[in-house]
């Protein structure tokens, strides 16, 4: 472990793996550390909950608990599709096992509605039977959009995914960025004949993209061109080569990366 971090968060459930999470997709250039007295993350709750992904039933409409609810499922589900972990919509029953609890149970289909719920319905005797074979009661709200998930999964990508920026947007970033700054480059250096982007400029962009992250990537590209136009111009100022002088920036690039990789870790 690093001497000195930028942020510590201690306990490596799902929220705090969550927390490191999002502050590195905020903030890569921090270093973020999660501290688990156990000797495995997700020891605990996070590990051992029932799964399900709640769709917002219960809470009280515009309450911060009902938008989190339903912001966190979307989130959640869109997380686990770009990380490959598996999740389904089984659905839920919420169950009134006798005639007294009905108008609590439209209640709370009322409730759910105005919480944005999708798919909502009330349902008899027999539909709730068709649907689950054991269930029994005399009305049934039903909520196909309630789903499972293994929290335990989710919470070790949150792990590998801030430890590891080779995963979800920022590849994509990093191969995009890779090839479109040399081609946007290459284009002001034509009228000049110097200053040549090649095949293997965008190798070692690439490169540097899949170890550090696209945005880091990004930083180490813009760290390298400011260094390169210093020295560019301090070399034509003292006129040692011309304006049509081949300048290959490769080396430039390489500086970059090393800065980002050592100075930024
Ligand atoms: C029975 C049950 C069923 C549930 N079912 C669901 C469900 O279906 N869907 C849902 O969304 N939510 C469900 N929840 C709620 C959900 O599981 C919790 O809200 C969530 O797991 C809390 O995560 P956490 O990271 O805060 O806690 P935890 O997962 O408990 O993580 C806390 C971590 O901190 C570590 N720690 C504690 N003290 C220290 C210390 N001093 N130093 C270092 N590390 C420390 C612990 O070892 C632990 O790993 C359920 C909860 C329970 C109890």
């Amino acid at each position: 472990m690093a001497d000195r971090v930028d942020v510590a968060i201690i306990g490596g459930g799902i929220v705090g793996l969550a927390t490191a999470h999002l502050l590195l997709e905020a903030r890569p250039d921090i270093s973020v550390t999660v501290l688990e007295k156990e000797p495995e993350l997700a020891a605990h709750q996070s590990g051992h909950n029932s799964g399900v992904i709640h769709a917002g039933l219960y809470y009280a409409p515009g309450s911060l608990k009902a938008t989190l609810c339903r912001e966190g499922k979307a989130k959640l589900e869109r997380f686990a599709g770009e990380h490959g972990i598996p999740f389904r919509h089984p659905g839920k029953l919420v169950i009134a096992l006798s005639d007294s609890e009905r108008p609590r149970l439209e209640a709370l289909c009322e409730r759910a509605t105005a919480n944005g719920v999708e798919g909502l319905e009330i349902l008899g005797p027999e539909r709730m039977r068709e649907l689950e074979p054991h269930a029994a009661g005399v009305q049934a709200l039903w909520s196909p959009k309630t789903g499972i998930i293994d929290f335990r999964t989710v919470a070790l990508a949150y792990a590998v995914s801030g430890a590891n920026p080779l995963v979800g947007s920022d590849l994509i970033l990093a191969v995009a960025a890779a090839l479109a700054i040399p081609a946007l480059l290459f284009l002001p250096s034509i009228p000049f004949g110097s200053g040549a982007f090649g095949i293997g400029d965008v190798k070692l962009l690439v490169g540097i993209g899949l170890l550090v992250g696209g945005s880091r990537a990004l930083g180490s590209v813009v760290f390298a061109l400011a260094v390169s136009g210093v020295v560019l111009i301090l070399l034509l100022a003292a006129r040692r080569i011309g304006r049509r002088t081949y300048v290959p920036f490769g080396p430039f690039f390489i500086i970059g990366a090393l800065w980002v990789v050592l100075l930024r870790g």
